[in-house]
């Protein structure tokens, strides 16, 4: 309020409405609650709930039971509906997000079932933070199987619960595990699974027979040729090979000029070494022997993609 009384007020001039945080000076709510809520960086968690083979229906469950937001007992509780709650597992314990999903013994048969599977270690799981971070592939950066795998768990344990309050259903480990992998059987048959998604880890796949799509080998062919140097200049071609890496190494190349004529050629063994060092050996060697020779006006062609970026890059090599 002082700060508003501060500002100079002069009657010759109109009033205009002016908003200074948009650029075109005019009010919206949504700008200025912009300004005024707290800003929080954005949670690691949430940025993988909508990887693109999860239908949406799940990553907005997934998202809810995150936020606390979905009508487990516990949660009807704090909303003020009291009912006489019990877990539909050992109908002992009040239903809460955690000891449903995490604590309970059908979930728990169920997450050390996959666990077993995919051979990871988990055994104590205190929250859902904890877990997407134990599955999180670290395999890829693409989307894949471990990273959607509990976000599936989740769904089919919330499906079984349902079943069981509305159709009298059995709440068994068996019935999650099978829509879960169900849900990777339905997969299969559409055109979104690529065997990308399962790198890694396709022997699991075979063992819990859910189809994987073959890798596509491309079939484009491309022609290579040899072309001539221009007039009066002289083509260098090197190449090194090796017998493993590091391995049993050697190195050659053949010079020659724009008539394709051979002019020289040389190769040399350069015994135990890597096959990155055998393609920067023929280049030294083949540039040396044009020098020596006196050939000055040499094109240098080589296959090898990772000498010439070291070649190119500015800094030094070893
Ligand atoms: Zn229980």
């Amino acid at each position: 309020m002082e700060l508003i009384l501060e500002i100079p007020i002069n009657p010759q001039y109109q009033d205009v409405m002016h908003w200074k945080p948009s650029l075109h000076g005019s009010f919206s709510t949504k700008l200025a609650w912009e300004i005024t809520r707290d800003h929080k960086p954005p949670l690691a968690i949430f940025k993988n709930l909508w990887p693109p083979l999860v239908r949406p229906t799940i990553s907005i469950f997934i998202w809810k039971v995150l936020h606390n937001w979905i009508p487990v007992d516990s949660r009807l509780k704090q909303k003020g509906i009291f009912l006489a709650s019990k877990c539909v597992c050992c109908l002992r314990d009040e239903e809460t997000i955690p000891h449903l999903f995490l604590h309970n013994k059908v979930s728990l048969e169920v997450w050390s079932f996959f666990a077993s599977k995919f051979q990871l270690n988990i055994l104590v799981m205190d929250n859902f933070s904890m877990i997407l971070q134990a599955w999180k592939n670290n395999i890829s950066n693409q989307p894949h199987i471990r990273d959607i795998l509990p976000l599936l768990i989740m769904w089919n344990v919330w499906i079984c619960r349902n079943a069981v309050i509305f159709e009298g259903a059995p709440f068994k480990a068996n019935r999650i595990i099978s829509g879960t992998l169900n849900y990777f059987h339905l997969l299969g048959k559409t055109n979104l699974i690529r065997a990308s998604h399962w790198k890694g880890d396709k022997p699991v796949a075979s063992h819990l027979k859910i189809p994987v799509p073959q890798q596509k080998i491309s079939s484009r062919i491309s022609i290579v040729k040899w072309i001539k140097p221009d007039r009066g200049w002289f083509k260098l071609n090197t190449d090194g090979a090796s017998k493993g890496n590091p391995g049993i190494v050697g190195a050659g190349g053949i010079i020659r000029n724009h008539l394709g004529q051979t002019v020289l050629a040389f190769q040399e063994h350069l015994g135990l070494t890597s096959n990155t060092t055998a393609e920067l050996k023929a280049i030294y060697r083949g540039i040396k022997l044009c020098i020596d020779s006196n050939i000055r006006k040499i094109w240098v062609e080589t296959d090898a993609n990772v000498a010439l970026k070291l070649i190119s890059s500015p800094s030094q090599g070893p």
